[in-house]
């Protein structure tokens, strides 16, 4: 079974929200509710300039998710892909998946009144496409998704000309 990997090259994010978009735009996310989100954190002042940095949150499809461990109606499932999943239809909106969620991953829809949160894509992944934030809308080329040996050639490339090892793996590593 392919194992699928959502990389998040922080560095190299520059805080526009472009995958902001994609992904409610994708996923019918109503206002209030972000299945992923950027962060921002700063100035601070370095060298005589002003740095911002940002970091881009989403689910981290955990091998063992506490979400769906606390899940009482069993909504959220692990995929032999990787990929964990909420299914909206079973979802009760108990909140306690919110709760258990480490990482504030998962948003609470009040039109719906359901948990929401980054099922990566699977309803494009199943026909061959990738994630909406991963699928070229990031002018800086900070998200990647798919086979975890070859996005790591790429990351490690790029950590080589930056001389950084900063990246964020999603599945947890
Ligand atoms: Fe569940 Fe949170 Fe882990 Fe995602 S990051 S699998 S929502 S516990």
């Amino acid at each position: 079974m392919q194992k699928y990997v959502l990389l998040i090259d922080h560095e190299a994010c520059w805080g526009c929200m472009t995958c902001e978009v994609a992904c409610k735009q994708e996923n019918k996310a109503p206002d209030g509710v972000k299945l992923i989100y950027v962060t921002e954190d700063g100035p601070k002042e370095s060298a005589g300039k002003l740095n911002f940095l940002y970091r881009v949150n989403n689910c981290r499809h955990c091998e063992n998710p506490f979400c769906a461990e606390a899940c009482p109606v069993e909504a959220i499932s692990k995929r032999d892909d990787g990929i964990v999943i909420m299914d909206n239809e079973t979802c009760t909106g108990c909140e306690a998946c919110l709760e258990a969620c480490p990482y504030h991953a998962i948003a609470f829809d009040k039109e719906l009144r359901i948990s929401r949160k980054c099922n990566l894509c699977y309803q494009r992944v199943d026909y061959g496409l990738i994630p909406a934030c991963a699928d070229n809308v990031c002018p800086a080329h900070c998200i990647y998704f798919g086979d975890p040996g070859e996005i790591e050639k790429v990351m490690a490339q790029k950590r080589k000309a930056r001389n950084t090892k900063s990246d964020c793996i999603t599945p947890e590593q």
